[in-house]
């Protein structure tokens, strides 16, 4: 069992900030910023691939009416939202979180961004292929 579910089963202690029936929000223990904010589903699913619509919807329902609070609070006029799937991604903890970080001058989080080119070959490839497995 992971460290959220052990948090959404009450049987550890968290800031909570927001909950519905789908979705808990909450204060990140290691803060890259003041406000750092967690949001999670309730579902236990490890990666945002396997979460059934509902799940997806209520966390989109909730995700822009939680930045205006962590925006009204912090004074954050920019913010990331970062979501990770896999170890090999940064995924610490195996439970879909998406983290809601707001920039505070240097206070943040840090992106690096090594951006390729698109080769007109391969997106024609890419586009069919994706059309494809989403039809399936
Ligand atoms: P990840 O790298 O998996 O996207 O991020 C996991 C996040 O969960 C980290 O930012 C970390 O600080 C936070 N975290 C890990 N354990 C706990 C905990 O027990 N309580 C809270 N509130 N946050 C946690």
């Amino acid at each position: 069992m992971t460290i959220f579910a052990k948090i959404l089963r009450g049987e550890i202690p968290c800031h909570r900030v927001y909950e519905d029936e789908h979705v808990l929000a909450f204060l990140d223990i290691g803060p890259l910023s003041d406000g750092h904010l967690l949001v999670i589903p309730k579902e236990a699913k490890a990666h945002i691939h396997e979460l059934s619509d509902d799940s997806a919807a209520a966390i989109g329902r909730v995700l822009p009416r939680l930045a205006r609070a962590v925006m009204a609070v912090t004074g954050a006029t920019a913010y990331n939202i970062l979501q990770n799937n896999g170890a090999a991604a940064h995924q610490a903890v195996m439970h879909v979180h998406f983290h809601i970080i707001p920039k505070l001058g240097s206070a943040g989080l840090g992106v690096g961004w090594n951006a390729g080119s698109l080769d007109a070959a391969r997106a024609a490839e890419l586009v069919k292929s994706m059309q494809a497995a989403l039809s399936r």
